[in-house]
């Protein structure tokens, strides 16, 4: 399976800069993205139109959505359907980012139902796990690491296809922050990942991808793709500018 580079633009980017950096960054890999790699951006909602538009037609790119409330429609004033994401030409979609549980207050259980929701309306879906820093200085690594994958897999199907699945491993502690986890934390909590994805999945489990996130930088991409376990990387602040995100894609 090809190594999945994603951007996350998070709340940034009005749609005429977001399509003039989408525009830039197909341009910039044109005739260079390695056949062993797959680009996916995720724009804010409102300017999924003007990325989906900016890479029509360029081969090895999709779209994401940052977010969508579980329902496939109904009452519920400020969110937006998986339904729509589609509509908007989206392939994935991300639940469990940190920034949604610890800002906006997710809790484990929301997630799972995002996460099964998503699936069974067609997305594919990356959930988010990661531990706050305080969790890695107790110890608690591979406990929270298992319970968040426990709780947002819990109503995924054991059959589920390995390319509609991918889990982002995020330490909370390295996302904007400029911190990376090092070479040995890297591996360890994807050995911690891959372990549960096999028990839960079976030989299907050995297939679903697992990205690094937090901090990720031209200057760091290459050596965390080398590590074991990482297949592919979710990227925030340096995938703004398409020079640094395509530094990555091609590290
Ligand atoms: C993220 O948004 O998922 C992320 C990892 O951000 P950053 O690369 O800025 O740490």
């Amino acid at each position: 399976m090809k190594k999945l580079m994603a951007a996350n633009w998070k709340m940034y980017k009005l749609a005429a800069e977001a399509g003039a950096t989408a525009s830039a960054l197909a341009g910039k890999l044109d005739g260079r993205l390695p056949r062993d790699r797959e680009v996916l951006v995720i724009p804010p909602f409102t300017a999924l139109a003007a990325t989906a538009k900016a890479l029509a037609g360029q081969p090895g790119f999709s779209l994401g959505g940052q977010n969508f409330y579980p329902s496939k429609q109904g009452a519920f004033t400020g969110e937006i359907a998986p339904e729509m994401l589609l509509d908007a030409g989206c392939r994935y979609a991300l639940a469990g980012h940190s920034e949604r549980r610890h800002i906006l207050g997710e809790d484990d259980v929301l997630v799972g139902r995002k996460t099964a929701f998503g699936l069974t309306c067609g997305l594919s879906m990356i959930l988010c796990v990661g531990e706050k820093v305080e969790e890695r200085q107790a110890g608690q690594v591979e406990a929270v690491l298992t319970r968040q994958l426990a709780a947002g897999l819990a109503d995924v199907p054991a059959d589920v296809s390995p390319d509609a699945l991918a889990i982002a491993y995020e330490p909370v502690w390295a996302i904007g922050t400029g911190l990376t986890a090092g070479p040995a934390e890297v591996a360890e909590a994807h050995r911690v990942v891959r372990a549960f994805l096999v028990e839960r999945f079976r030989p299907g489990g050995a297939k679903i991808r697992i990205l690094y996130g937090g901090s990720v930088k031209p200057g760091n991409a290459g050596e965390l793709l080398g590590i074991d376990n990482v297949d592919g990387v979710l990227v925030g602040g340096a995938s703004l500018e398409a020079e640094s995100f395509a530094a990555i894609v091609t590290a």
